[in-house]
């Protein structure tokens, strides 16, 4: 075989969830992904005409205007702070190969989004992963002292963390960016709508973006939105950054499809935010219920649309996944991850979901209690 690029060889690629949505099961419940599932008609309609009117012959709008035009009036911050992308992936992976060498340190705080590794990795960067006691507590300090000790080029977080659901403080965040104004800090914002009631909190670090030199915020429509299908993200820093990146970013990348659909989407926020408040009432049901089973030993609460959950020390996670799979449940294993062994983790998408996930852990409560 031809010889592969020396980064790209030794990578240890992402672990895909199971595609048997796309097989034939249409009737699963797809915990797995994190995807918010659910119809927004308006949304329908502008995709419908659209199509209607053939027009998606034509390569798409390359600047997509009209979408960071509702993106800039509903964050309020200048059109030119905006950046969209074929979803957030895309996004990450634009800035790495934007900013990052040969050897350069980048470091995340275990565990992390693991696509992302990936995105390194293929830069030849060295990724530094920061072990904590508890992955569920954030210690301030020992990451500080870490930072200190490592000088990174790049920091990424998400905020909310996928997977543990813990939100960084605000001004601990704030504190980090100021004081190591010679590191990049990218956080991914995939799942900050459920993190805050209020839009003030949510854009807090988008608006910091607009003037720190050293702040990339990576959001998508993939969560909340419901869109995952349609691949679409955006990215807010400031004006110098979005030029770098616009150099290498693929222009046609996202389909007007996309970017019609998005754009209603924003336009109807108070939808999604009903959404949101329904789901976080589902989330802290299912979290009640499932940790007085006898087979979990704790569900971590958390502050997006997934909980971990983590099994006791007599049960077979892995088992446990299959079984839950065998009955058309699809969650996500992440026990191979360091620190999270025994855990797995649900995508709450409202309380019908919830209700038939509980079903099945009943039936699996069952048979644990009469073995
Ligand atoms: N960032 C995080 C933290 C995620 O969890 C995910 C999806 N699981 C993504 C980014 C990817 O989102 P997108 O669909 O926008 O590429």
């Amino acid at each position: 075989m031809i010889e592969m690029n020396v980064n790209v060889r030794s990578i240890e690629p992402y672990k895909l969830v199971s595609q048997d949505i796309w097989r034939g099961k249409q009737n699963i419940i797809k915990a797995d992904w994190n995807e918010e599932f659910f119809r927004n008609k308006k949304v329908e309609k502008v995709i419908i005409n659209f199509v209607k009117k053939g027009l998606y012959s034509y390569y798409p709008d390359v600047e997509a205007k009209e979408l960071r035009e509702t993106l800039s009036e509903f964050h309020s911050i200048p059109i030119n702070n905006i950046s969209v992308f074929n979803g957030s992936d895309e996004a990450l992976d634009v800035i790495c190969r934007t900013f990052l060498n040969q050897g350069d340190k980048v470091v995340i705080r275990n565990p992390e989004y693991t696509n992302f590794y990936v995105f390194v990795q293929s830069m030849g960067a060295v990724l530094l992963k920061h072990f904590q006691k508890n992955p569920f507590v954030l210690s301030k300090n020992d990451f500080l002292e870490y930072l200190e000790r490592e000088k990174p080029k790049m920091v990424y977080l998400s905020n909310p963390n996928n997977p543990t659901g813990i939100l960084y403080p605000k001004e601990f965040l704030k504190s980090l960016i100021e004081n190591f104004k010679s590191t990049l800090f990218v956080i991914d914002e995939a799942y900050v709508h459920f993190a805050y009631e209020k839009i003030e909190d949510m854009d807090f670090f988008l608006k910091l973006s607009i003037n720190t030199s050293n702040l990339i915020v990576v959001r998508t429509f993939s969560k909340l939105f419901s869109l995952a299908g349609l691949r679409i993200g955006y990215i807010v820093s400031n004006e110098d950054i979005i030029k770098a990146l616009n150099l290498i970013k693929k222009p046609k990348n996202v389909t007007m499809v996309s970017q019609i659909a998005a754009r209603e989407a924003i336009r109807h926020w108070d939808f999604y935010n009903d959404k949101k408040i329904e789901i976080l009432k589902a989330k802290n049901y299912f979290c009640n219920k499932a940790a007085a089973l006898y087979f979990v030993k704790r569900v971590y609460n958390s502050n997006s649309n997934f909980v971990c959950v983590e099994v006791k020390e007599e049960i077979d996670i892995h088992k446990t996944i299959e079984f839950l799979k065998k009955e058309g449940v699809y969650v996500r294993d992440r026990s191979y991850i360091p620190q999270l062994d025994r855990i797995f983790r649900v995508t709450i998408t409202g309380f019908e979901q919830v209700e038939q996930i509980l079903n099945k852990f009943y039936k699996l409560e069952n048979r644990v209690l009469n073995k």
